[in-house]
């Protein structure tokens, strides 16, 4: 069995952003050499998202309002996790909401999405560099 292992950094310059990756690991699979196998990519901060979904504006901005209306950034004093100085709580509900990781069969070396299936990087609590990690395994 092969294995490969990188990492994806990211530095997003807004609070929050969706970010399609599919290309990176896309390249990541064709780097690893790995034809029938397991993709695992997750985020690596606690207040980030990895996802499958539809690379479309208006879902994104559909996401975006749905997490925003059930777990709004202010007041931040609404967050007990914030008593201890920080104002990310909610980034980190959305991101629990939005999943940590996916995993992506991988089929005569390419990844086997369904139809419209693009992964995504979210970002809920921007502004520094943040990681993303790839393991594929396989043959
Ligand atoms: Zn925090």
């Amino acid at each position: 069995m092969k294995s490969h292992r990188e990492e994806l950094w990211f530095e997003v310059k807004t609070r929050r952003a969706f970010i399609n990756i599919t290309p990176q690991i896309e390249a990541a699979l064709k780097k690893s050499g790995i034809k029938e196998g397991l993709c695992l990519v997750n985020a690596m901060h606690i207040s980030a998202s990895v996802f499958i979904n539809d690379d479309e504006r208006g879902l994104h901005h559909d996401f975006e309002v749905f997490l925003e209306r059930l777990v709004p950034h202010a007041p931040i004093d609404q967050y007990r996790h914030n008593d201890t100085g920080e104002d990310n709580a909610d980034a980190h509900i959305k991101r629990q909401l939005m999943g940590r990781e996916v995993v992506v069969a991988i089929t005569q070396g390419k990844l086997d999405f369904g139809p419209w299936e693009q992964i995504f990087y979210g970002e809920f609590d921007g502004k520094r560099r943040k990681r993303v990690l790839v393991k594929i395994i396989g043959e």
